[in-house]
C-alpha cells in the first residue's frame, strides 16, 4: 500500500553528500528522510581502497565507509526509505502548506518543506566485459582517487576530452609513462591543455586507436595490458603492456526527475549559486557530484552535503518554521 511521508527535509541520494546532509539535518532537529535510490552508499560501494578520506591512517574499503555513514545518519535520527524518486514537482515552488511533492517508484508520496538533491553522477564506461572484471584491479575512472597506486608504473588513459587530458597530466606526477588512447586524430580538449600535453615527455598519444580488450593475469587477476584496434583499419591490432587503465570518457549526472524542475547546465548537472548549495528554486538544494564536475570527490560531496543542510535550516528559520 502506498504511503505519504512528511518531512522538513527530503534528501534524495545515499552517497557521501546525502548522508552528510542527513547527519547535519538530523542533529538540527529537522527529522530528515533520506531516499536511497538503486545504489545505497553510492559510487564508493564499487571501490576497494580509499586512501584520501581524512581520519583513517590506513586504506579503507568503500562499502565499509558508506556503512559507517549510514549508521551515523540513522543513529542521529535519519529515516531511510529504500525507494527511487521518479517524479518531483519543484519548479512551481511549495504548495500552500509549504510542501514540495515528490513521488517514489513504490507509489509513495513525499511531502517535503526542503529538498536536497544528492543523486550523484556515474562515470561512463567503455562497455567491455573485461572492464568490469578488472574494476578496482587496474581499471579506474578517477585519477585523483587511484593515481597514487601507480607510482613508477605504466598506465593508459582512454579519451580525448578535457577530462582525459587532465587525468593524463595528473597521472604523470605518479606514473613513469602515460599512454593516451584516442579514437580520433585530434583531441576535443581545450588548446591550453593540449599544449601542456604535447610538452609533457611522459605522455605518449596513440591516435585513431580503440580499446578492444583489457587483458589481465595472476591470482587475484590484475591488469597487464590492453589490446587496441586501429579505428581507420580494424584489421590492424596491437597490444600495450600496462599496469593500469583510466577510462576518462565522461560522466552522466543522475538528474533524472529533477532535470526540468531546477536549472541544469547542458550536460544535466544541477546549477548551484557560487559558493552555496542553492538551486534555482528556493528551498531546493543540491550537493555532491550532481552539481560538481570539477572535483568529484567523497570529501567535497560530504562538504556540500553539510552546506545544503545548513542552508536548508536557515531557509526554514527565515520562513519562521520551527522544527
Ligand atoms: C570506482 C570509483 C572509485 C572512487 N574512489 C574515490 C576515492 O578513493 N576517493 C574519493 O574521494 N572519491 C572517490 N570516488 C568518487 C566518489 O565516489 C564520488 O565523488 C562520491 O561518491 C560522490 O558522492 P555523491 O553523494 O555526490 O553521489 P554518489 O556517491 O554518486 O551517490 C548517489 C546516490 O544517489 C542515489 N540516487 C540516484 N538517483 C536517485 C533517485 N532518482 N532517487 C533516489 N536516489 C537516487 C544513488 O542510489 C546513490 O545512493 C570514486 C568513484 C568511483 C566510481
Amino acid at each position: 500500500m502506498a504511503h505519504t511521508h512528511q518531512t522538513d527535509m527530503l534528501i534524495v541520494g545515499a552517497g557521501p553528500a546525502g548522508y552528510t546532509a542527513a547527519i547535519y539535518a538530523a542533529r538540527a532537529g529537522m527529522n530528515p528522510m533520506l531516499v536511497t535510490g538503486l545504489q545505497p552508499g553510492g559510487q564508493l560501494t564499487i571501490t576497494d581502497e580509499i586512501e584520501n578520506f581524512p581520519g583513517f591512517a590506513k586504506p579503507i574499503q568503500g562499502p565499509w565507509l558508506m556503512e559507517q555513514m549510514r549508521e551515523q545518519a540513522e543513529h542521529v535520527g535519519t529515516r531511510l526509505q529504500y525507494d527511487i524518486i521518479t517524479h518531483a514537482a519543484l519548479k512551481d515552488g511549495p504548495d500552500e502548506n509549504g510542501y514540495f511533492h515528490l513521488t517514489g517508484d513504490s507509489g509513495d508520496t513525499f511531502l517535503a518543506r526542503t529538498v536536497v538533491i544528492a543523486t550523484g553522477a556515474q562515470a561512463k564506461w567503455l562497455g567491455l566485459e573485461s572492464e568490469k572484471t578488472y574494476q578496482g584491479s587496474g581499471v579506474s575512472a578517477c585519477a585523483t582517487c587511484d593515481g597514487f597506486f601507480y607510482r613508477g608504473k605504466t598506465v593508459a588513459v582512454i579519451g580525448g576530452g578535457n577530462t582525459a587530458v587532465e587525468e593524463a597530466l595528473y597521472l604523470t606526477h605518479h606514473a613513469e609513462t602515460v599512454h593516451l588512447i584516442h579514437r580520433r586524430d585530434s583531441l576535443k580538449a581545450e588548446q591550453i591543455l593540449q599544449k601542456r600535453l604535447a610538452a609533457n615527455p611522459k605522455i605518449k598519444v596513440h591516435w585513431n586507436r580503440a580499446v578492444r580488450e583489457i587483458v589481465g593475469a595472476g591470482s587475484p587477476a590484475v591488469v597487464t595490458g590492453i589490446d587496441l584496434t586501429n579505428t581507420q583499419d580494424p584489421t590492424q591490432t596491437e597490444h600495450l603492456a600496462l599496469d593500469g587503465v583510466f577510462v576518462a570518457i565522461g560522466h552522466s549526472p543522475s538528474t533524472g526527475p529533477f532535470r526540468n524542475e531546477v536549472a541544469c547546465d547542458d550536460e544535466g548537472y544541477v546549477i548551484t549559486a557560487p559558493g552555496t548549495a542553492s538551486t534555482s528554486i528556493k528551498g531546493v538544494f543540491a550537493a555532491g557530484d550532481i552539481q560538481d564536475k570539477t572535483y568529484r570527490q567523497a570529501i567535497t560531496a560530504a562538504g556540500t552535503g553539510c552546506m545544503a543542510a545548513l542552508e536548508a535550516e536557515r531557509y526554514l528559520a527565515e520562513k519562521n518554521i520551527n522544527h
